[in-house]
């Protein structure tokens, strides 16, 4: 039987939020008219909301799968990209072809240099709606279109403690553990008395158990983040992430050659081809791709090449109603080399009613969403902020 697109619809959603991601704002931290502040402890924008643009693809017998893309500022740029430019290029298109529509998409604009950024951001939104609708026709999990469920649940690590204080980031931290735990990650862009310090007084508190990682958001050189690291180490650091600027390839090598502690890095890079000079020049020993930035396609082989190279997978998980957080799980669970998922407790609890589906994370672990497709598809309560985009 035939089966074509016949309609590819964005969708911007903005959630109102009482206390920004990371964590209240800061000294000299302002929220601007557009709603963005800038953390002063990474120079990073972020918005004061839960931003994300939602991509919905219909057959032309009425099956519709669900995408969601990473689109924390701006929005509209990705939304525009998928209505104006990338959804048409599918119409006429079988959704049972997901691996070569994303080759032909990534395509068009390969040699104009759009190879990252907000064109593959969309890309990814929609190639996550096809796989939806491929796996919703064959009436299988999308896992089982991947190869199979090679793991049976994944762990979750708790990421970030959105407290004012260092003693309340503490506490946040034990009361995570108590509910069954067994892994947190600390923000150094809001670690006010410094890394080291957070980490000592995390690892006296949670004791010798509990995993705790550390996020250095891309802020320090080499020869800083080395330092650190092995002064983290001293209190059995589980991975330092992002330890140097995303574009300090050399950086990123000397600092995974000298720290005696993993080195993870890939939250920022979409493609295979942005995780292979860093896998060649052993730049970490975890990946962690996220799947509003590369879809399912190129998570999928992103992950297999690590696997390659020896490398572990803990997926990130960045600022969404749940759509790419159910396809990461799925693709996670796939993925021979995957260890576990971050847990964005401040961001998944709280956006879950905004999706239809069994998807949980409970007692140190994800449960995968069942039924065929995704698992999960938008709620009613989600189109409150929803508004959908037409093309300028
Ligand atoms: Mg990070």
């Amino acid at each position: 039987m035939s089966e074509r697109i016949a309609a590819v619809e964005a969708f911007r959603i903005v959630i109102p939020r009482d206390v920004p991601y990371l964590g209240p704002l800061g000294a000299g931290e302002e929220i601007n008219a557009r709603g963005y502040f800038i953390r002063r402890g990474n120079r990073s924008v972020y918005p004061a909301t839960d931003t994300s643009v939602l991509v919905k693809v219909t057959t032309e017998s009425g099956c519709t799968g669900w995408g969601e893309s990473y689109a924390i500022v701006a929005p509209g740029a990705v939304a525009e990209i998928v209505t104006d430019l990338l959804g048409p290029l599918l119409i006429g298109r079988d959704p049972r072809d997901p691996v070569p529509l994303h080759e032909d998409l990534y395509d068009t604009m390969r040699v104009r240099g759009f190879t990252s950024g907000y064109f593959v951001d969309a890309l990814a939104g929609l190639d996550i709606a096809v796989w939806d609708v491929a796996a919703r026709l064959a009436g299988l999990p999308l896992c089982r279109m991947l190869g199979g469920q090679r793991h049976a649940r994944l762990a979750a690590y708790v990421s970030g403690l959105p407290k004012p204080s260092l003693p309340a980031r503490v506490d946040l931290a034990l009361e995570w553990q108590a509910k069954g735990f067994g892994a947190v990650k600390f923000a150094g862009a809001v670690a006010d008395e410094g890394e080291a310090a957070e980490m000592a007084a995390l690892r006296r508190a949670l004791g010798p158990d509990m995993r705790i990682a550390c996020d250095l958001h891309w802020k320090h050189t080499a020869l800083a983040a080395t330092r650190l690291i092995d002064r983290m180490h001293a209190h059995d650091l589980w991975f330092a992430e992002a330890p140097v600027a995303p574009e300090d390839i050399e950086g990123q090598k000397e600092v995974a050659a000298k720290a005696r502690t993993s080195v993870a890095l890939g939250e920022e890079w979409r493609t295979a081809f942005e995780n292979r000079p860093r896998l060649i020049g052993r730049c970490m020993d975890i990946i962690q791709p996220e799947m509003a930035h590369t879809g399912v396609t190129e998570f999928m082989k992103i992950g297999r090449m690590a696997e390659a190279f020896h490398c572990r997978a803990i997926p990130h998980a960045s600022i969404g109603i749940g759509i790419f957080q159910a396809a990461s799980l799925h693709c996670s669970v796939a993925l021979q080399n995957c260890d576990g998922h971050e847990y964005q407790h401040s961001i998944f609890d709280r956006n879950l009613r905004f999706v239809e589906g069994d998807m949980a994370c409970a007692e140190g672990f994800y449960s995968l969403p069942t039924g065929p497709g995704l698992g999960v598809s938008p709620s009613p309560d989600a189109w409150r902020y929803a508004t959908k985009h037409e093309p300028a």
